[in-house]
């Protein structure tokens, strides 16, 4: 799993301060930017942005594409050949995955079949590469639901390393976004701290 923060937007405590602003006429300051965070009028930090390239097994690919509001280009099953997966915890599961790469990679090296007809091979396992652009807005949604004990284990640990990303470059925004357990019911996860499973 590979987190890399490619671009964001520079000066963004500024900007939001100067945007912010305008809805009293007031002199901009970053106090304001603090307190509209925690009132929820978070439509101001759809100014800023922050762009990921993500190395993430389908699986997760699946779900982060479900979050509506980031953006995405992905590397092509259609053209390119997918040699990395995620290793599941369970050795049993491993070794069967290592053997359908092994047999989709030796198909695809035999030049017999089209990368087109053997995507359908791919576990949900194969890594594929991604670039995912939110806004600040986009983000501060996603976090808590994927930083979240119940997420799934891969997608908990990318969203772990978005949220330290963001929060070392404006801690201001991100240093204290984490899961809602205050609003949630799902006692199974023990409200809030590391599921057993993971
Ligand atoms: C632990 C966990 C388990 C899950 N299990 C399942 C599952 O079993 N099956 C399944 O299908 N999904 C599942 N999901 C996915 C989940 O249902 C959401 O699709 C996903 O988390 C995206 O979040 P979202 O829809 O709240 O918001 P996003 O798409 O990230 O949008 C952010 C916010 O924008 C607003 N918004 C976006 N679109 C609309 C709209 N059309 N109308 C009104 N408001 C909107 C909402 O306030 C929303 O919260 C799971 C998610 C988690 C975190």
């Amino acid at each position: 799993m590979t987190v890399q923060l490619i671009d964001i937007t520079p000066n963004a405590m500024e900007k939001l301060a100067k945007i912010a602003s305008v809805c009293y006429q007031s002199k901009p300051s970053e106090k304001v930017v603090k307190k509209i965070l925690d009132l929820g009028h978070w439509s101001v930090f759809e100014h800023c942005y922050a762009t990921f390239k993500i190395d993430m097994s389908v699986a997760v690919l699946l779900q982060i594409t479900r979050h509506r509001h980031l953006s995405f280009t992905v590397q092509s099953s259609r053209v390119t050949e997918l040699k990395d997966w995620r290793e599941p915890e369970d050795m049993r599961v491993t070794i069967d995955i290592e053997h359908i790469m092994d047999e989709y990679w030796e198909r695809f090296q035999s030049g017999r079949y089209s990368p087109e007809e053997l995507m359908y091979m791919l576990p949900k396992a194969a890594i594929y590469q991604v670039y995912v652009t939110g806004n600040f807005r986009a983000w501060l949604e996603y976090l808590p639901k994927r930083m979240c004990g119940r997420a799934m284990k891969e997608h908990r640990e990318i969203a772990n390393a978005i949220k330290t990303i963001l929060a070392e470059k404006y801690p201001e925004i991100f240093e204290d976004v984490k899961p809602r357990c205050q609003y949630c019911h799902d006692t199974s996860c023990l409200f809030g701290k590391e599921t057993k499973k993971g």
